[in-house]
């Protein structure tokens, strides 16, 4: 990718040339992009005149707010590592992540500086910065005197091996870790979901003969997940931003508010974690909502159950299902597919983008013969550099420049690549191993069931045994049996639950939306305990 530029600061700069266009759009306030890149260069110019300096990290803590993006833009164009601090964080882990990244500055708003000062301790040498808290004690500088700075962006010379960010991984399996994303990797994300997707869609027109439009409407992104996380960050915003869209935030994720802003706004493009998807479409305005701006409707982060693949495709007349499997370690995708590509294989989460290796390995580190099962390990541009003060994750984790995925994957012969589920997550049942995303795939396939997540549950007999926490649809009724019964008629004996419980609420989730399989488990494990 030779006219790549070199730096993230490069890129957010040449996005000036967007003008008059409409980009950060939060209910009723909107900013053009000259708007935005005033406010980013006095940002940028306040740091720096307050002794923030290349190489300095500046934390942000906030829900999607228009300021998460433009704070971003201003560290990065400096040369300042911008920490995303996870909204959901307790005190407890906003002063573990404070004291792990060490930023010199902390933008925060109303709730999270309330949390913040649960911890009196915390404040430090660390300025802190007010966004949208009128109100607030003088400790805490108010976000309009920064914009008030005004001035020009500050001329900055950045490294593409410099941190541009500092993310969290989204605390699935343990505790959150430190992910350090240099310019040339977020810059080698954007190169991958540029053309990765645009080498898919040649490949589609030269099959079926249908060419994409070639004027490609401006897209317009709805904002459903964090922005401290690679998905709606690296992801949504660096795509959008580089064609010159919009960006629609959203506060917190809700079905029926999402339907309203794809009509209001025409959104032309909504990712989030799978079940984001399967909540509009089933949704009961989604019939009398007006989504036909709806050009992609895409999920990742966690597995797309296949019928939820075809459903998008089926339901959704102008949108095309898609998909992207990655990590905060890869600052992005890893793969990506969607339309034709997907619907033809629904279990698969497409190929590995062009700046990657990928293979899959025994746990020797050796190769397995395509088709077969293994952890997937990648190489390539956007790989992170490691886990800040982890040394010896970041060495078990990337070695000889290989990021061990902790996924189960296998490859076909096209080069297609389908994630089985995480090594972490794997049933064993007696000799057997359980993929839990399988299991759930078959459930999904069942009209009453609204969510599903798949555990082992500890038995002295067999080690583990299949569990299923199970959310029905709205006046829908099914027993475990009928449930096992489904279950039997698709999947082989092993495979089918043998604890299923049925949940009332909502399955828990974190941030990113993912479930909290881990506490699922514990939880209902603990009950059967008791029982
Ligand atoms: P932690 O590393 O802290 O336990 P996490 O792995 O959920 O949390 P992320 O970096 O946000 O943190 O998520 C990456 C993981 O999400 C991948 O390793 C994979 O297990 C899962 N994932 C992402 N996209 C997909 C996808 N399209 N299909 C299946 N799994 C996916
Ligand atoms: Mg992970």
């Amino acid at each position: 990718y030779k006219n790549a530029p070199p730096s993230i600061r490069e890129f957010w700069l040449s996005t000036v040339a967007f003008a008059d266009r409409p980009y950060l759009i939060y209910q009723d306030e909107s900013l053009t992009y000259a708007e935005t890149h005033q406010r980013v260069n006095a940002i940028a110019a306040w740091l720096m005149a307050r002794g923030v300096a290349p190489g300095d990290r500046v934390a942000i803590a906030m829900r999607n707010y228009p300021e998460w993006m433009q704070i971003y833009w201003a560290c990065v164009s400096i040369g300042v590592a911008a920490v995303g601090m996870n909204a959901w964080w307790t005190p407890e882990e906003m002063a573990y992540a404070l004291d792990d990244s060490r930023p010199k500055v902390l933008f925060l708003d109303g709730e999270r500086l309330a949390r913040f000062r649960e911890r009196p301790e915390l404040a430090g040498t660390m300025t802190l910065v007010g966004v949208r808290t009128d109100g607030a004690d003088a400790a805490v500088v108010p976000f309009a005197d920064v914009i008030a700075h005004g001035g020009a962006m500050p001329d900055v010379k950045v490294d593409p091996d410099d941190d541009a960010c500092i993310f969290y991984t989204s605390g699935t399996t343990g505790f959150p870790k430190g992910a350090q994303l240099t310019h040339r990797g977020c810059v080698a994300n954007l190169f991958n979901m540029l053309y990765g997707t645009a080498a898919q869609a040649l490949a589609v027109e030269r099959a079926t003969g249908v060419a994409p439009p070639a004027d490609p409407p401006i897209p317009v992104t709805l904002l459903t997940t964090p922005l401290f996380h690679v998905t709606a960050n690296n992801c949504g915003a660096y795509l959008t931003t580089a064609a010159g869209g919009a960006l629609v935030h959203m506060y917190r994720w809700d079905a029926g508010d999402a339907l309203k802003l794809i009509e209001r706004h025409r959104v032309s493009s909504m990712s989030g974690v799978p079940i984001m998807s399967r909540e509009l479409i089933t949704h009961p305005d989604f019939a009398t909502t007006d989504t036909s701006s709806l050009l992609a409707l895409s999920g990742g982060g966690a597995q797309v159950p296949p019928d939820l693949v075809l459903k998008i495709d089926e339901q959704v007349a102008t949108a095309r299902p898609t998909t992207g499997y990655g990590m905060t370690e890869t600052c992005g995708i890893i793969t990506s597919v969607s339309g034709d590509f997907f619907v033809d294989r629904p279990d698969s989460a497409g190929p590995a983008m062009p700046v990657y290796e990928a293979k899959c390995v025994d746990d020797d580190g050796n190769t397995v013969p395509t088709g077969e099962v293994g952890e997937l390990w990648v190489r390539g541009a956007a790989v992170i550099k490691g886990y800040i003060n982890k040394p010896e994750a970041t060495a078990s984790t990337i070695t000889d420049g290989w990021l061990h995925t902790g996924d189960i994957a296998r490859m076909d012969e096209d080069g297609f690549i389908y994630i089985v589920d995480r090594k972490k997550d794997m049933v064993l049942r007696g000799g057997e191993n359980v993929y839990c995303a399988e299991v759930e795939a078959v459930i999904y396939r069942h009209a009453a069931v609204a969510e599903c997540c798949v555990f082992g549950v500890a038995d002295e007999r067999l080690g583990e045994e299949v569990g299923v926490a199970v959310v029905l649809r709205d006046g829908e009724n099914l027993s475990d049996d009928d449930l096992r019964a489904h279950c039997a008629s698709i999947a082989a004996k092993h495979k089918v639950p043998r604890y299923v419980w049925f949940m009332d609420q909502p399955l828990p989730r974190n941030a990113s939306g993912k479930f909290l399989r881990r506490e699922l488990r514990d939880q209902l494990s603990r009950e059967l305990e008791s029982a």
